[in-house]
């Protein structure tokens, strides 16, 4: 398989040296190299930065490791306008050959490059005698001069562009185009930049030679501004910890490999992973051991796959795979055969030696799916089943969505269970303990299925995380819940609601924007707002669900640490986290009349939360006992069956008047909470959680 890359990029490159090779060696013998007399200060104090810069790159974290800007492009174009076109090859062509002793660049790759700089600057060169009479040895330029100058750069930049885009499509076998339209913008001005500096380097230069370093400082900042860029651009688009693309880059390539498959009618496969035996390490060595772990589950993988692969760490345990071009389903098999043994053998972590599991599925376009949703859904289908087996490895059969079909046909639904609105908020009311009155309400999404009735959210929200689907739903439901506290509030009632956040979607950085921008459409303010995230969500990526929080909170966006207890963060984070609320796990809650172990997590959990001045929500309330005993402990709120079950949006004004009415009359006898008395309550709901 190697071969057929090679096969492409080495004829290639291997045309584009000779060529340049030819135009060197014609070039230099016709050619007067370097200005005569008064000028030779100059041209050599150019020729050493153009060494310089070629020695000293500035390596890009890019898609491609090995991609790097250097500013002897610069320099050897400010050859080119002083000193004409054999000057400029030659002094490239001798930091490229010293680049090639002492940085260890490859032959093949010195001699490339050395044959692309020659082209685009012979090219360049053709262009500039043809529109002036530049370089003229001790005469200014004038603004005709310029002109040709400017349209010289241009045409170095486009020669040297699409020869350098070429042999990275080429290797990557991605179409040229892609390549070439990629960071075309980005390498435009950088590029544009440090040309336009060419001429002012050259008039400079003529004036005093020490000017030249002091122009150099710009040049710096500007270099370090654009590796910035770069950085910010990678880290969108790589999973922090691991370096590893992330879900986005991923579904990006999957995507381009998809159109090119469709064009050359190969094969695209993708696979997802899981690591079996994960939890277990998080569990009982610590996320700094898993963490450890994860770091290595990249560098084996990429040791048994083509370097056109590509690997992504798409959340927590899960990666995937994609090989954007394979012959025929056994090569994909045979590729997910050495992924298993490759991560067979025991990982070292700590001193440790851990053997850990991982289950593979794996989709192909086009037999499985044109768009990435669906071979990702069916990959993930394929996933379970392998889970399922202990085979190791599945590649999706129409079969398997018929042996889990919940899980592939709700998938499938929910986009169009969005656009027909199948997809309802129900509202569950949280009272202050003290006075009993309500303050809020948390938004609990249900589905009601054409087919199926209604649907809880254990029963598609796990598997939407998987697929990429839940951005549009966490959309769908904080856009329906802002909405629904607006009509609320002008119907003159206060309440503030509260949002279920999933992990995926607190790692969505475009979330405070996407909140704002809703806020602002219906009119609320974000204090009305509360998102609530588990613990677990945010040890998935701390660093960046963290950078996110903050946001969150500097929008004036409240949060609430969800199922408080039994996730396993520090205190520490908690300390660091702009959350203003926390919620006590209803299994705590609702146990803690019968289990002493429970109370006491109830009963510090409550502490520790005013100690850090929080509010404090207890779940699972659903009997009296339990609400009396909270009212006891000082927690500041209730939120359970005993209040009220989820409601409807449509009953809950008649539930509340009914409520505060009984609040009234009860408030003359005695202060008690009226009982749950919801059409919900009545319907049989088994105690899932349980
Ligand atoms: P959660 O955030 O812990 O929500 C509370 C769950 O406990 C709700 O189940 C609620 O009906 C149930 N509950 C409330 N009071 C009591 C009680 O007194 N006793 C018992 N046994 N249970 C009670 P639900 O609505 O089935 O939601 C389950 C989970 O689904 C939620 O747990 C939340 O994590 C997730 N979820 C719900 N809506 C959304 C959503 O819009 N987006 C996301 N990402 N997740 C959601
Ligand atoms: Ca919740
Ligand atoms: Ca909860």
């Amino acid at each position: 398989m190697q071969t057929v890359r090679s096969s492409r990029v080495r004829p290639y490159a291997t045309v584009v040296s000779v060529a340049g090779f030819a135009v060197l060696f014609f070039t230099a013998a016709s050619g007067r190299v370097g200005a005569s007399g008064s000028s030779s200060g100059q041209f050599w104090l150019l020729v050493a930065f153009v060494v310089l810069g070629e020695m000293l790159p500035i390596r890009l974290p890019r898609r491609n490791a090995d991609e790097e800007i250097s500013m002897a492009t610069a320099f050897s174009f400010a050859l080119l306008i002083s000193q004409g076109v054999a000057a400029a090859v030659l002094a490239l062509a001798l930091a490229e050959l010293l680049a090639y002793f002492f940085r260890g660049k490859t032959f093949s790759r010195s001699a490339f490059n050395i044959g692309q700089y020659t082209l685009a600057l012979a090219a360049s060169g053709a262009v500039l005698s043809l529109l002036s009479n530049v370089p003229r040895p001790g005469v200014p330029f004038e603004t005709a001069d310029l002109l040709a100058i400017a349209a010289a750069a241009i045409v170095f930049f486009l020669v040297n562009n699409v020869l350098t885009s070429v042999w990275f499509a080429l290797q990557q076998e991605i179409p040229v185009v892609d390549h070439l339209m990629r960071d075309l913008s980005f390498r435009a001005s950088t590029a544009g930049a440090s040309l336009a500096l060419a001429p002012v380097v050259v008039i400079a230069a003529q004036h005093s030679l020490p000017l030249i370093p002091v122009l150099l400082l710009p040049v710096l900042a500007l270099y370090k501004g654009g590796r910035q860029a770069a950085l910010n651009e990678y880290q969108a688009l790589h999973d922090n910890l691991t370096n590893l693309p992330n879900r986005v880059l991923l579904q990006d390539r999957v995507q381009q490999a998809i159109l090119t498959g469709d064009r050359e009618k190969s094969l695209v496969a993708v696979m997802l992973m899981d690591l079996d035996r994960f939890k277990e390490v998080n569990d009982t060595l610590g996320h700094h051991s898993g963490d450890l772990l994860l770091k290595q589950i990249g560098p084996r993988l990429r040791s048994v796959l083509r370097e056109s692969d590509t690997i992504a760490r798409l959340g927590g345990d899960e990666f995937a795979v994609l090989l954007p071009n394979v012959p025929d389903r056994a090569a994909a098999a045979q590729v997910a055969d050495k992924i298993k043994r490759a991560l067979d053998l025991p990982f070292e972590i700590q001193g440790l030696r851990l053997n850990i599991e991982a289950s593979i599925g794996i989709a192909f376009a086009p037999d499985h799916g044109r768009d990435v949703e669906t071979l990702m859904q069916r990959a993930d289908v394929a996933m379970y089943v392998s889970k399922g087996t202990r085979s190791g490895y599945a590649i999706y059969t129409t079969e398997q969505d018929r042996h889990s079909p919940n899980r592939l046909a709700l998938v499938g639904q929910i986009r169009t269970a969005l656009e027909k609105e199948e997809i309802e908020l129900y509202y569950q009311p949280k009272a202050e303990l003290l006075t009993g009155h309500i303050k809020g309400v948390e938004a609990l999404v249900r589905w009601h299925h054409p087919e199926r009735g209604l649907l809880f959210p254990d029963e598609f929200i796990p598997m939407t995380e998987n697929t990429g689907l839940i951005e549009p739903l966490t959309v769908y439901v904080l856009e329906a819940a802002i909405k629904q506290c607006r009509v609320w509030q002008e119907a003159g009632l206060d309440l503030t609601v509260a949002v279920n956040v999933s992990p995926r979607s607190l790692l969505d950085s475009q979330l405070p924007d996407q909140i704002e921008r809703l806020l602002r459409k219906w009119g609320l303010r974000s204090s009305a707002l509360r998102l609530e995230i588990t613990e677990s969500s945010i040890m998935e990526d701390p660093v960046r669900a963290m950078g996110i929080l903050d946001r969150l909170s500097e929008k004036g966006i409240s949060l609430a640490l969800d199922d408080f207890g039994t996730g396993y963060s520090s205190l520490s984070y908690l300390k660091r986290l702009p959350v203003n609320e926390l919620k006590i796990d209803k299994s705590f809650v609702m146990n803690m009349t019968a289990d002493e172990d429970d109370a006491v997590i109830v009963r510090s959990t409550i502490e520790l939360g005013r100690n850090l001045g929080l509010e404090v929500v207890a779940e699972g309330v659903e009997t009296e006992e339990h609400w009396q005993t909270l009212a006891d402990l000082g927690c500041d709120f209730a939120q359970g069956y005993y209040l009220s079950r989820p409601i409807a949006a449509g009953e809950f004004m008649q539930w509340l008047r009914a409520r505060e009415k009984s609040l009234q009359q009860a408030d003359e006898l005695h202060h008690e909470p009226a009982p749950d008395s919801t059409p919900e309550s009545k319907r049989k709901k088994a105690d899932k959680s349980e």
